[in-house]
């Protein structure tokens, strides 16, 4: 990390998951570190737990259209602009990817690849991101949990009332239920309340554990690091060899500039980034920056998501923080299938509006209300198998353009099944199920996968572009594949361990 020929050693564009870990991991290393963002810090205001504000006004959704590649359709993508990117809303589950996930699978419609690097390579980074981003869970419930180095840094979260029972009743069955690993401060004096609204909602009490919290601001209190928020990346620019990135354009109040260091990392996102890398196509790049190989902008992923709202009329729920346990039973191919179907977590506690009202419009609200009482509310993922022909381009009019085509279908209408026969055998009696649309891209990944091969990989193992002597990635687009599990923590991870890499090579 040195031959900085601007004023900073390391520019970093974005600051979620992976830009904002980036940025901590190096606040001490010595580099002057440059971390732009086009959002701003979210604010604390009584919004932030506000329903009505937060999922109907989408007060916080980024405003833009994407465009569905194969209908033309326009659509409100599902990302967030802010200081700490996606992770301000997210449900900070952090599992580990399985040791599998990392080998070549076979799945019902083609095969999972293996990545460049296995899970021993990136356990102590599990480790360390588990500790940065306050995780709490329980190690030893899930029979598909990978080793590890060290125990989980807090104890888990304990399930309420409910969700207990439902564990004992889903281990009677013979089912594995285990402590769904979650980041947030309840440390002994920590801020966490354990409120209603945690998952797709931002924390007013800067509580949960994610990017701006747990790594942007305290890397800021380095005097190396500085931030440069409402600052829009537009393009980079490279020298006359076209070997090195020699500037990035940013646009900041409507006013145009160049800034330059001697390290760059793109961290926008799976899309963002993609988009930001075919944007900087010059004469040196013609099909966009990184993009001999052809492969910038494909194997887009998102996972197959379904969201499952299972009734027992006879237990009610009166539950605050749900999101506690998950269910890997059908994880890895095994007595249950042939071939892996993915992963059942809790998630946030559903209400009569949103899920249930799409998928009992005829129902009254009292109804309704009633049903959501008696609730248990799964978010059911599936691998979303890497296509080609999935893929983030632009529109002769520069406009984002996102081919999506599920592969891997087939597996996970199988796993809801598998989920309602799981949830009817402990009592449950009526079932809602609704697979999530193109819109819903918060596990987005791929576009820019890192391998051992430049011709079929934009990235070298530690995420660096095979094209140029300066850039990097640490955001989910480095991802093969998308496994099944929750990405954050390894996004994080690999993050950390690139930070190494750059320190170790100053
Ligand atoms: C509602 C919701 C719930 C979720 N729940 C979970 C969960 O429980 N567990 C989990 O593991 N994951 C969860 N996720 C997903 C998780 O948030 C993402 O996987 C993660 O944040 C992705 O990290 P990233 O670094 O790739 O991108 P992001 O975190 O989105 O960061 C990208 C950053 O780049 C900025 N940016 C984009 N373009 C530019 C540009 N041109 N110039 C400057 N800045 C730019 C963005 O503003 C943003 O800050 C959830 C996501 C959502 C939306
Ligand atoms: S549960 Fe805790 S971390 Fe989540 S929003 Fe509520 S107070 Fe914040």
């Amino acid at each position: 990390m040195s031959d900085a020929p601007g004023s900073y050693d390391v520019i970093i564009i974005g600051s979620g998951a992976g830009g904002g870990t980036l940025a901590y991991a190096l606040r001490n290393s010595g580099a002057r570190i440059l971390l732009i963002e086009r959002g701003d810090f979210l604010p604390q205001e009584p919004e932030n737990w506000d329903e009505a504000a937060v999922i109907g006004q989408r007060r916080y959704q980024a405003d833009e259209v994407w465009f569905d590649a194969d209908t033309g359709r326009g659509f409100r993508p599902g990302v967030y602009y802010f200081v700490g990117g996606c992770t301000k809303m997210y449900g900070a589950a952090f599992p580990r990817f399985r040791r599998e996930d990392f080998l070549a699978l076979e799945h019902e419609e083609g095969v999972s690849p293996a990545w460049p690097i296995t899970y021993e390579d990136l356990e102590p980074y599990y480790a360390e991101a588990e500790r940065i981003y306050l995780v709490h869970g329980q190690a030893g419930e899930d029979p598909t949990e990978p080793p590890r180095s060290l125990p989980y840094p807090f104890p888990a979260l304990p399930h309420e009332p409910y969700m207990a029972d439902l564990a004992e009743r889903l281990r009677s069955q013979g089912f594995h239920p285990f402590a769904l690993p979650i980041g947030v401060d309840w440390r002994e004096g920590g801020r966490c309340i354990r409120c209603f609204t945690c998952d797709g909602f931002p924390c007013k009490l800067l509580a949960k554990g994610d990017a701006d919290v747990c790594c942007v601001r305290p890397a800021l209190a380095s005097p190396s690091v500085q931030l440069m928020a409402r600052t829009l990346a537009r393009r980079l620019l490279t020298d006359a060899t076209g070997r090195r990135v020699a500037g990035v354009e940013v646009e900041r109040d409507g006013v145009r500039s160049v800034l330059r260091a001697g390290i760059y990392v793109v961290s926008c996102g799976a899309v963002n980034s993609a988009v930001l890398l075919l944007r900087s196509a010059n004469d040196a790049h013609p099909n966009g920056l990184a993009n001999s190989s052809g492969q910038v902008g494909r194997n887009y992923m998102a996972h197959i998501n379904s969201t499952l709202i299972a009734v027992d009329p006879s237990r009610e729920n009166g539950d605050t923080f749900h999101k506690t346990l998950a269910v890997n039973d059908f994880y890895l191919p095994g007595a249950h299938s042939k071939y892996p179907m993915g992963n059942l977590q809790i998630m946030g506690k559903i209400q009569a509006s949103g899920y249930i009202a799409a998928g009992r419009p005829h129902l009254s609200l009292d109804e309704r209300r009633r049903m959501a009482r008696h609730s248990s509310d799964w978010w059911i993922m599936s691998e979303d198998l890497p296509d080609p022909e999935n893929r983030v381009t632009l529109g002769s009019d520069g406009s984002i353009r996102v081919r999506r085509k599920f592969k891997n279908e087939a597996a996970h209408h199988r796993l809801v099944h598998a989920a309602e026969e799981m949830l009817r055998a402990v009592g449950y009696r009526e079932f809602i199920h609704q697979l999530m649309p193109i819109e819903t891209n918060s596990h987005q990944c791929g576009t820019l996968r890192f391998g051992d091969d430049p011709a079929t990989s934009v990235l070298d193992p530690f995420c660096k572009a095979w094209d140029l002597d300066n850039l990097y990635v640490v955001d989910a687009s480095f991802f093969p594949s998308s496994a099944a599990m929750n990405p954050c923590l390894t996004i994080a991870a690999q993050a950390l361990r690139v930070a190494a890499h750059l320190a170790g090579s100053r």
